[in-house]
């Protein structure tokens, strides 16, 4: 990591402007929070600044009010929320900039903290308004990054700050970028690739720049129906992506010339319908029938999934094995999960459906990471330079 962090600079009496990523999932009858992992994530930061002597202004954007104020998006019910998970008194402003936040800004003290309203009631946010950042900005004497799942957005809370004051990454920002920065960069090997979820298009990129670093690639999911289909199998009324097909092709040709195998499941979990209560039937990759579609991975796949990452020393996993959100068809997902939670390996899981069901499983605790960034791992892992990142100080 070539970036600054808060580890690098004096936070003492410091007023710091960090920005996070609290978009937690919210009940949508009740507004409840679903899953707090993402606040969680940002305690180290918040923790470490606050016990070095810094009073902090945090902000954060929640869902996608458009630049108008939605009741239901307000940052009130997450500040009480990271009330109950840190010591130190916590205020809300029912603002992001203006005379009433300025003021209660400063007069913060050591130890304090002021929540900002959720960033993107206010058009200027997503715009990357100049002046909306270097109001933003007034509130601190210096910017810290926590937020990995929005920095591949060149938005005013991530890159137009970062012009305008001292910018360094917080400690979850760093551990995202050490981690994922591992795998492309050097992964203790065997390094393999367990990789599902939807649609090929997303992650074609991710893909061919993982296979100029990998030794194993397991290819589950929905994606696996066009690999199937593309080796001239029947796959039923399976997701198919037809203008992938020359793609995954390629994939494995290229696979074969560096000797790097690409292994495709052997027997696979059948739906007669696409719905919670379809009913499951296992069956040879050879033997789909033409009314039925491919929901999980089969058991003869998951032991031969097992034995290659047994042997792995590091595990990059993204995408669930199969329609997780089904019970009948989560055993691929889960029993994945369950065996990289027992691994010796570094193991390292992005995608957002992947870490929502490997926290729904109770297993985020046995991995290495399980990044809190969905769009922003994979743009990563494509070698792209997220502008949050950049924005920020070089080492
Ligand atoms: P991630 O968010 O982890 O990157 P994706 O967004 O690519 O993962 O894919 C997640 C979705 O893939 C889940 O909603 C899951 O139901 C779906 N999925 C997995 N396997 C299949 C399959 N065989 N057929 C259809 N959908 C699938
Ligand atoms: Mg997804």
């Amino acid at each position: 990591m070539n970036k600054k962090t808060i580890r690098d600079i004096d936070v003492e009496g410091k007023r710091a402007l960090v920005r996070v990523d609290f978009n937690v999932p919210l009940d949508p009858d009740t507004g409840a929070i679903l899953d707090d992992s993402r606040i969680k994530a940002t305690l180290p930061t918040l923790t470490y600044l606050l016990d070095h002597g810094a009073s902090l202004v945090i902000c954060s954007h929640i869902g996608r009010p458009k630049g108008r104020v939605v009741e239901r998006l307000r940052m009130a019910p997450i500040s009480q929320h990271l009330a109950s998970c840190i010591a130190g008194s916590i205020s809300t402003a029912p603002e992001c900039v203006g005379d009433m936040v300025t003021t209660a800004a400063s007069r913060l003290r050591p130890g304090e903290m002021l929540m900002l309203e959720n960033l993107r009631f206010n058009p200027g946010e997503e715009s990357n308004d100049p002046e909306f950042a270097r109001c933003l900005a007034s509130l601190g004497d210096i910017f810290v990054n926590d937020a990995f799942g929005t920095a591949h957005r060149a938005h005013a809370s991530t890159v137009g700050v970062a012009r305008c004051l001292p910018a360094v990454a917080g400690l979850l920002m760093e551990k995202e970028l050490e981690f994922l920065g591992m795998a492309l960069e050097n992964p203790r090997r065997p390094f393999t690739a367990l990789l599902g979820g939807a649609k090929i298009s997303d992650k074609m990129a991710v893909l061919e720049r993982l296979l100029e670093r990998l030794d194993v690639l397991l290819i589950g999911g929905g994606m696996a129906g066009t690999f199937l289909k593309a080796k001239g199998l029947e796959i039923g009324g399976s997701l198919l992506e037809e203008e992938s097909l020359e793609f995954v092709s390629k994939i494995m040709a290229t696979g074969s010339d560096r000797g790097i195998p690409v292994v495709l499941p052997v027997d696979v979990v059948v739906g007669d319908s696409f719905d919670a209560d379809a009913t499951p039937e296992i069956h040879g990759v050879g033997d789909v029938p033409e009314d039925g579609q491919i929901m999980d991975i089969g058991p003869e796949t998951i032991d031969l999934f097992e034995e290659h990452l047994k042997k792995s020393e590091t595990v990059f996993w993204n995408g669930p094995m199969g329609v997780y959100e089904f019970p009948a068809f989560a055993q691929g997902t889960r029993r994945m999960a369950q065996v990289l939670a027992r691994l010796e390996a570094t193991t390292v899981v992005g995608g957002g459906s992947t870490a929502d069901a490997v926290i729904g499983l109770g297993l985020a605790g046995e991995m290495d990471h399980v990044s809190t960034g969905g769009g922003a791992s994979l743009e990563f892992l494509e070698g792209k330079i997220l502008p949050g990142v950049a924005a920020l100080m070089d080492r």
